[in-house]
């Protein structure tokens, strides 16, 4: 049974097993969530990120996938990385941002993690308005069969708890 709860604040401040990053595709850094988690994490989170470039994600983490590295600094084991889609109007692709979640998930149990934070995905600087990513992530979130207990979602801002709150009302 996976619990959903919501705090309202800075995803890199949880104490939880792992933190999920809302990566681009180049794991090497970007503003929002990402320049956060690598500003209080520290160098080694990119070093981690570095080696998948050199490795099994050489052109890129693709959207909607999911991938660890060492959490660094952070009070938590991994940092699981990954991409939403950019917000592109009526063409947008639920099924992708679902995929951040689960595919998160996914990695989540590999791990063995059980308590996971998520911030709310594409919803920065991808563009996705909130209320909707924030169904597609409890939807996500509810319908997936995993062994965590505790997802976490953290929204940042207090319009954003609120449209989380609502939903899980
Ligand atoms: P994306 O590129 O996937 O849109 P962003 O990091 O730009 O990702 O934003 C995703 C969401 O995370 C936005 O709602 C933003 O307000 C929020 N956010 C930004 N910084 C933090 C943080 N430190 N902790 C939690 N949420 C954050």
């Amino acid at each position: 049974m996976t619990t959903i709860t919501l705090v309202q604040g800075d995803i890199t401040r949880q104490s939880v097993d792992a933190v999920v990053n809302a990566a681009n595709s180049s794991l090497l850094g970007g503003g929002g969530v990402d320049g956060a988690i690598h500003r209080r994490g520290g160098p080694a989170i990119l070093a981690d990120c570095r080696r998948l470039r050199a490795s099994q994600y050489g052109k890129g983490l693709p959207t909607g996938r999911a991938v660890a590295t060492t959490a660094g600094e952070l009070d938590a084991r991994w940092v699981i990385h990954t991409v939403g889609p950019v917000y592109q109007g009526s063409g947008s692709d639920p099924a992708l941002l679902a995929s951040c979640y689960r595919a998160s998930l996914e990695v989540a149990d590999e791990l063995g993690a059980r308590t996971v934070a998520f911030p709310a995905v594409s919803t920065g600087a991808y563009g996705w308005p909130m209320a909707d990513a924030a169904r597609i992530a409890v939807e996500a979130v509810r319908a997936a069969e995993t062994a965590v207990e505790e997802v976490r979602f953290v929204l940042f801002d207090e319009q954003a708890y609120r449209v989380f709150a609502e939903l899980l009302r």
